[in-house]
């Protein structure tokens, strides 16, 4: 059909422009449900037939389905729109681009299913975004996971132990921490449980601080974004591959990321190796939270 090719092909645009960079700003004059919040990053765009979703880090959507006379443009910040602003369903910006999807009949926001972001029974953890975050218990929750079989990268998105992070972080906290992200939780030790929640709660201030100004993309993401590139501290290449329960995208260095990967485990005489490693230390005192401390 081709009204289909053309939303794919839309949806192709859309990811180019605007996915693994923080939004700027987003605008829906009718929208159905949460507002997405500037400074969080497009994670995944996808089209079904005639329905287009947008997918952030945070795990919100949004849904827009293309009738008759519904579209998807991408234009460059300041460019003209081809038609008039009253169409205007949806406006996203960043730094660089405005996607704008004129005339949707349906548009509307929605968190995927998921029983660790929205828990029923059990409380949230403590909000790492906080300056009076209480960091020991995190480190608590982490330690006395209920499974101790899950990998810590799917745990680090468990809302029941640490919220504010998102997917984003989590990929670079993995990363400074040098830990597999498919380490069994279990497997951590004290040391290993405090550096992830300090490198943590030092990230998502440190992106607090820049708050929506969009400016965590490319030069200070480690691994986030970057499959296929080289790592920033060792020969390796940066690995990405959709994981978990939803599936969410994953990304890190296999070559240094080896601390508690489960095939090293299942040697004893591999030494893990948990030390600062210098490019991560950089990586850290690189942060503006770091450079310029209150
Ligand atoms: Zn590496």
């Amino acid at each position: 059909m081709p009204e289909e090719v053309t939303i794919q092909r839309a949806a192709s645009a859309l990811r180019t422009a605007l996915g693994g960079k923080a939004m700027t700003r987003f605008d829906s004059p009718r929208l159905v449900g949460p507002v997405p919040q500037a400074g969080r990053t497009v994670e995944h765009v996808e089209s079904h037939g005639r329905h287009l979703e947008i997918e952030w880090d945070n795990g919100m959507i949004l849904h827009t389905h293309l009738r008759r006379g519904g579209s998807w443009h991408v234009y460059r910040q300041g460019e003209n729109w081809r038609r008039p602003y009253d169409q205007m369903r949806v406006s996203i910006e960043n730094d660089n681009w405005v996607a704008v999807c004129f005339n949707a009949h349906d548009v509307e926001t929605y968190r995927r299913p998921d029983k660790r972001r929205h828990p029923g029974s059990g409380r949230l953890g403590p909000d790492l975004t906080a300056s009076d975050a209480d960091l020991g218990l995190v480190v608590n929750l982490l330690l006395s996971y209920e499974d101790a079989t899950a990998r810590v990268s799917e745990v680090l998105l468990d809302q029941r132990v640490m919220v504010g992070i998102g997917n984003v972080y989590r990929c670079e906290v993995l990363w400074v921490t040098g830990l597999s992200p498919f380490a069994p939780v279990g497997e951590l030790t004290e040391p290993d449980a405090v550096r992830i929640v300090n490198t943590a709660a030092s990230l998502v201030r440190a992106q607090l601080h820049r708050g929506g100004a969009g400016s965590h993309e490319g030069r200070r993401l480690a691994v986030y974004g970057r499959n296929g590139q080289k790592c920033p501290r060792c020969p390796g290449s940066i690995d990405g591959a959709r994981t978990g329960q939803p599936r969410r995208m994953l990304y890190w260095c296999p070559s240094c990321q080896s601390h508690l990967d489960p095939r090293v485990l299942a040697d004893p005489d591999d030494t893990p190796v948990m030390d600062p490693h210098p490019a991560a230390q950089r990586f850290l005192a690189d942060l503006p939270w770091n450079r310029h401390p209150a």
